[in-house]
Formats: structure tokens, sequence, C-alpha cells
């Protein structure tokens, strides 16, 4: 048979596998049904592909053996989360509703357990759907763990323990991560996010460990329900890696709303009390807590895949390694999302998966772009960005760089009273007029930075986002309304702060 004619960089689906007409039971087989697997099995199925899936047994609480298909974002991360955050924005909303006229009694209760049953409802409906989705699809589910067992083969250990075997001309790992627990003693006593999601009782006093967007939404969440929350982090600021200015403008949010930060701190240990947990730092402070939120970071789920068996290379963390187009170093097993380390959001798992299809089924060549990814911190207001930081377009422009900044009080606070400004920021090329990043901390950023998101897409210039028309009255308009250079930094100058 012709082979077909490859450009240099697009990948030989051929390369590798085993010899043509060789009969396989799956066209495609799936180890972990996510973000990432759901998207790729139904892609790949409607392009014709015959395509099975294994997932773990389901239960909002994750272990190596518990899952659940939908995975992480429907069941304990970006869902959950999410209408966690709805519900502790009440407590300040109420509190901004007296002065827009609601006689609202002195006490307001919140019931935990209340929200918890409605946030268990919800995911349980998501995890329904999901596997609705994969039947539509004609896609063949199987509850179990998957294993690779050959380069073409998978096997699946189910509930029973009874293992099943298949062969697949193509693998595709999408087994996502899981929540690690820093090596101190007591550390028993802590929780991840996973228990965070589901405890019995609300935690009046916490403790989180970490300064990543899981600790800081967690921050907010706890505190905005009424909980005396500590948050505890290794750095000056919280939010490694975002805008440095912004870090800042998010750690004085959560001190205004009462959060309690400890910067340049770790913990120690962990001790139970009659009273609750005791929380050791490492300066000696003793802080006690009904819960102690360990977000330290997460590991990929690839110990148990038995990839050594036939050689897929992983790094030192445990991520797979892959090229461009997700494939690992065996040609018939790819890797997409959490599991690869790459940028760990939903939407890029998704965005890998879709890729992944369309290039093995779809008759496409198509590599994931991780440019202009637009994503949010949840906290209590929120912060979104899209593109570069400031410290970030610095480097990759060898300085140079237009920085517009917007401080203000948002409409709405002005009859609230409620002290806490919205902050935009706009870090343009001084050269080509080509904005490069955007960041925004209030109300409905992760809203607005989504549309921002298509314009640094389109590649949109200073002067075009100049020329477009407001929305007004909006904080939004903010954004193409900013006329004055706050500053430029030119030569490679170190960026300032004046927020
Ligand atoms: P997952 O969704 O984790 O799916 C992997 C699946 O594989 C799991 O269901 C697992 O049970 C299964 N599995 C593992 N091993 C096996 C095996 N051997 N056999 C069978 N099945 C197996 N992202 C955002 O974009 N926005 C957010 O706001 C956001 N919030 C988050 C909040 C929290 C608290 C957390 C923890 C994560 C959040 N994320 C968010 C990240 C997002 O959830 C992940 O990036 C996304 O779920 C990754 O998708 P995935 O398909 O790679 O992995």
């Amino acid at each position: 048979m012709a082979r077909k004619v490859l450009r240099d960089d697009e990948p030989d689906l051929n390369k590798g596998e085993v010899v043509e007409g060789t009969n396989f039971d799956f066209d495609l087989f799936i180890i972990g049904a996510g973000s990432g697997g759901v998207r790729a099995a139904r892609f790949s199925s409607n392009f014709g592909a015959k395509v099975g899936i294994c997932e773990l047994p389901f239960d909002p609480i994750s272990s190596e053996t518990i899952g659940g298909v939908g995975g992480t974002c429907v069941i304990r991360g970006c869902v959950p989360k999410k209408i966690l955050v709805y519900g502790a924005s009440y407590g300040g909303e109420l509190e901004d509703a007296r002065n827009y006229g609601w006689e609202l009694s002195e006490h307001i209760d919140f019931n935990w357990k209340k929200l918890l049953q409605k946030k268990t409802d919800e995911i349980n409906r998501l995890n329904g759907i999901y596997k609705r989705l994969l039947s539509n699809a004609g896609v063949k589910l199987f509850e179990g763990e998957g294993k690779i067992a050959g380069p073409n083969e998978v096997e699946v250990t189910q509930l029973d323990g009874t293992k099943l075997s298949y062969t697949a001309k193509h693998i595709l790992i999408a087994t996502g991560s899981r929540a690690q627990r820093p090596d101190i003693p007591g550390k028993e006593l802590g929780i991840t996010s996973d228990e965070a999601l589901s405890l019995e009782e609300f935690p009046k006093r916490t403790v989180i460990l970490g300064a990543g967007y899981i600790a800081v939404e967690f921050a907010s969440i706890w505190r905005g329900m009424g909980s005396d929350v500590n948050l505890v982090f290794r750095r000056e600021l919280p939010l490694r890696g975002f805008d440095d200015e912004m870090r800042a403008v998010v750690a004085r949010n959560l001190e205004g709303r009462g959060i309690n930060l400890h910067p340049r701190t770790n913990l120690k240990e962990l001790i139970k009390t009659d009273d609750g947990i005791k929380v050791i730092t490492d300066h000696g402070e003793e802080l006690i807590a009904d819960a102690v939120l360990f977000a330290t970071g997460r590991a990929p789920n690839s110990k148990r895949l038995n990839l050594e068996k036939v050689g897929v290379e992983v790094d030192k963390s445990g991520a797979i390694k892959v090229d461009e187009y997700s494939r690992t170093n065996i040609p018939s097993i790819w890797a997409v999302g959490d599991v690869t380390n790459r940028f760990n959001l939903t939407p890029v798992a998704l965005m890998e998966a879709s890729l992944f299809a369309k290039t093995v089924f779809g008759g496409e060549s198509l590599k994931p772009n991780y440019n202009d990814i637009p994503y949010a911190v949840f906290s209590i207001p929120p912060l979104s960005v899209v593109g570069l930081s400031e410290e970030d377009a610095i480097e990759k422009t060898n300085g140079d760089v237009l920085v517009f900044t917007s401080t203000f009080n948002p409409m709405k606070n002005t009859i609230s009273g409620r002290q806490e400004k919205t902050i935009m920021k706009l870090v343009v090329d001084a050269q080509t007029d080509k904005v490069l990043g955007a960041s925004m901390c209030g109300p409905d950023a992760p809203e607005i930075i989504q549309g921002i998101a298509i314009a640094l897409k389109c590649g949109a210039t200073k002067a075009q986002f100049d020329s477009t028309v407001g929305i007004h009255p909006s904080a939004a308009e903010e954004f193409v309304t900013m006329r004055t250079v706050t500053r430029r930094v030119t030569g490679g100058a170190k960026p300032k702060t004046s927020l």
C-alpha cells in the first residue's frame, strides 16, 4: 500500500506500529475518563474510530483506585470549587446589599451542609451526563484500573479483581494528576482539595499551606463562609508565576477580606489536640485549626500504569514525556492533559485531546498552541490574565515595554461602601504596539478577560484597543480607555510596582 507523503513536522502515524492487517479490538483505547479522555473518546469516535475507555470507580475523594467519569474538573476540581466560590460570594454580597436598601437581620446564617448536598447532587448529575456522552458517541466504557500491557495492549482490572485485556492500534493515557501532601510530622491530620470540597462539618478555623491558585481560592471560599483563615506560604507573595504587580493586588485583597497572610513561612508540624489541630510554623508560631489544607502541588498519575513495561519515558516528576503532537516515545502510545504536566487546566486538556483526535483519526496534523491561554484565579474578587506578565514581556522583548494600568473604585462599591479597588493592566510591545498581556483583578475579571483573549489571539495592537468603543457603564470599558502610559520599561530594567 502506498504511504502518504509526510511534511517534515508531521507525525508518521504508521511509524513503529504493528504490521498492516493486524486486527485490533479497538482503534483507540483510552486510560482515564476525565476532561482529556472523554474529549478524545468522543472526537475520535465521531471520526469513525472504534473506541474503548476505562475509568476508576466514582467517589468525590480520589485515591489510586478511586476516580469517576468526568475526572478532576467535574468531580473534585473546577466545578465543585466554583459552586463553593458562588456560595462564599453571597457573604460579601449580603453585606454590600445593606447600603442598597436591603433590610437584613444582623445575624445571617450559613448552612454548609445544605450547600454541600447541592454540590454533591450536581457532581452526581454531571457524572451521569459524562457517561451518557460516551455511550451516545458509541464509546465502550469499562470500570476499572487501566495499565499498559504492551505497545498495543491494555489491561483493565475490574472491581472484583478480574482482569480484561484488549488490543488497540493507539493507546491514549489521560490519567490526570493527584494532590500531594508535604512530608511533615502529623501530615495525616491535614487534608487535600479533594476532602476540602467534601467536608462533613464546616471548618470555623482553617490553615492553608500553599500559594498557588487552589490555596488562594480555598482561602476566599472559607473566609467568605465565615471561617478564620490563615494562608501560609514560603515566598513574599502568593501566586508565583503570575504578574508580580497583580500578585501584590491579590494579597492586599485577601487581607482586606480578613484572611491572615503568613508570607515566608512554612509548616513544621501538626499535632492533634482536644481543641483541634495545633499547627506549628517554622517561626515557632502556633495556630489552632479545625482543618489544615495542603495545597502544595499535584503529581501526575503515572506510577501504576506499568509504563516501564514498554519503556514510555517520564520526567523526574513522573510526567509523561510527549512530542508536540502529544505522542510518547512509543509510537502507538499518546498522552494528554495533566499527566503530561504541560499547562494543567481543563481547557488545555480539551485542546490537546481534540487535536490528538484530529491528528490521529481526522486526517489533519495539528499541534496544540500554548500562546495566549487565558486563565483565572477564582479568589474573591477574582484575578484573570492572558498573555505575558510584565516580567515575561520584558524578558521576551529584551525590554522596551509600555505598561498601562488603571486602578479604580468599581461603581457598585460607591454605594455599598466596600473598600476594594479593581485593577487592570495592559503590557504592550513599545516597538510594534502589539498588546502582549492583559490582567485584571476585580469582579467579573474571568468573564472580561475571555473576550480580551480573542483580541490577543488576533494579534491586536494598543491602537486597536483604543479605537474600540466601550460598553458604558461597565468596568470592562476601562480596557479600551487606558490612554496614558503608566511607565515604559526599557533595556531590560526591572518592572516597578505602582499599584
Ligand atoms: P483528569 O480530569 O484528572 O482525569 C483523569 C482521570 O483518569 C481521572 O478521572 C482518574 O480517576 C482517571 N484515572 C487515573 N488513573 C487511572 C487508571 N489507571 N485507570 C483508569 N482511570 C484512571 N482547571 C481549570 O481550567 N479551571 C479551574 O478553575 C480549575 N480548578 C481546579 C480546582 C481544583 C481543586 C483542582 C484539583 C483542579 C482544578 N483545575 C482547574 C485543573 C483541572 O481540573 C485539570 O487540569 C483537568 O481536570 C485535567 O484533565 P485530565 O483529563 O488531564 O485529568
